[in-house]
């Protein structure tokens, strides 16, 4: 199987082009047809000449990679599946008024077992290299017009630091797509070690999944929590500028019985105070064999209300592509179903 040239960096393209016996400088020439004019055969990289194109073929390929399936939402999201090696990912898009969101897959499956999230009841599967998250902005019908992106949908992006760290690059770098990284959030349990250097080493924004200030309760649900804990992460947080450009935010599932009483609120506020964050309030999806259901809209915004109380800007995520499984922690990378976003 030859070698996919998308995911690579102009550094990574020159050595590439000189094995093929074309000059260095077509390293960025290369990840110029790649990713600013998006073509999908090296036969269109019509300023190399024939020969070094002719021996890049060889070895390489562009390497986009159609999805497998395709469904649509009655309110437009749309969930596309792409076969993986052996196993299947999801990304999804998501339409509003002003925007169109990709979420983003980073792992097939997912390692840290949330008990409410269908990826996370797969187990792990493997690591998705750079290529295979780039493909996911590339092969979808809605390419062109993406603005936005998120780092929720299967997998936990930290625990692939390295391969999420270069797609960042590739999405925020001036020889890539070239996006602000404002336009782009990874959302985390909080992998601690992987936080402290996505906050060093990348600019995009950070959501952290939340879902309960009780550190017992949330490791009943979250076993991450015991390996790091809730008041490390936070700690963490507050040593960086939020105050900016770059944006927090923690997501707090809300589910009826476990983490929506007002103790709760009152515990979010204690942990987040003197941080400028956002707290979004995410409707739990009913998952089969899950004790907890999902919270009304009243006790929703009960919720939300105490939250402003206590000085923390918070808002009630509307929920979207339930019916075709897209909608946060369904993900589960069939071809008939149906994440991190459940986090
Ligand atoms: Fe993994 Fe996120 Fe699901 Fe937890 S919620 S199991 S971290 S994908």
């Amino acid at each position: 199987m030859k070698e996919r040239l998308l995911g690579k960096t102009p550094e990574e393209l020159a050595a590439i082009a000189k094995e093929a016996g074309l000059p260095s400088f077509a390293g960025k020439q290369i990840a110029r047809w790649l990713y600013v004019n998006r073509i999908s055969s090296i036969g269109e990289m019509t300023n190399l000449s024939k020969a070094g194109r002719e021996a890049l073929k060889e070895s390489y390929e562009v390497g986009i990679r159609p999805p497998a399936d395709v469904q649509t939402s009655k309110d437009g999201t749309r969930k596309y599946l792409f076969e993986v090696g052996d196993n299947a990912i999801e990304a999804v898009m998501i339409p509003d008024a002003e925007r169109i969101t990709l979420c983003v897959s980073s792992q097939a499956g997912c390692k840290m077992g949330c008990k409410f999230c269908m990826t996370g009841r797969q187990g792990f599967h493997g690591n998705l290299d750079a290529a295979d998250i780039i493909n996911q902005f590339f092969a979808i019908d809605e390419a062109g017009e993406l603005t936005n992106a998120v780092f929720m949908g299967m997998g936990e992006p930290l625990d692939n630091w390295d391969n999420v760290k270069r797609a960042l690059e590739i999405i925020t770098a001036p020889w890539g797509l070239a996006w602000s990284p404002k336009r782009v959030t990874l959302s985390t349990i909080g992998v601690l070690p992987n936080l402290k250097r996505f906050l060093e080493e990348s600019k995009c924004h950070l959501a952290v999944s939340l879902h309960n200030p009780f550190p017992a309760e949330r490791e009943e649900m979250m076993p991450a929590q015991k390996a790091w804990s809730l008041t490390e992460i936070v700690r963490l947080i507050k040593q960086y500028d939020f105050t900016s450009q770059r944006r927090v935010s923690f997501e707090y599932t809300v589910f009826e019985g476990w983490n929506n009483t007002p103790a709760h609120a009152e515990a979010l506020v204690k942990l987040l105070r003197g941080l400028e964050c956002r707290v979004n309030l995410i409707r739990f999806h009913k998952i089969p064999d899950f004790p907890y259901g999902t919270a009304p809209d009243t006790v929703m915004e009960e919720f939300r209300s105490k939250l402003e109380k206590g000085g923390i800007t918070a808002t009630i995520r509307a929920s979207r592509g339930e019916d075709i499984f897209a909608a946060c922690g369904l993900l589960a990378g069939k071809h008939n179903n149906n994440s991190h976003e459940n986090q």
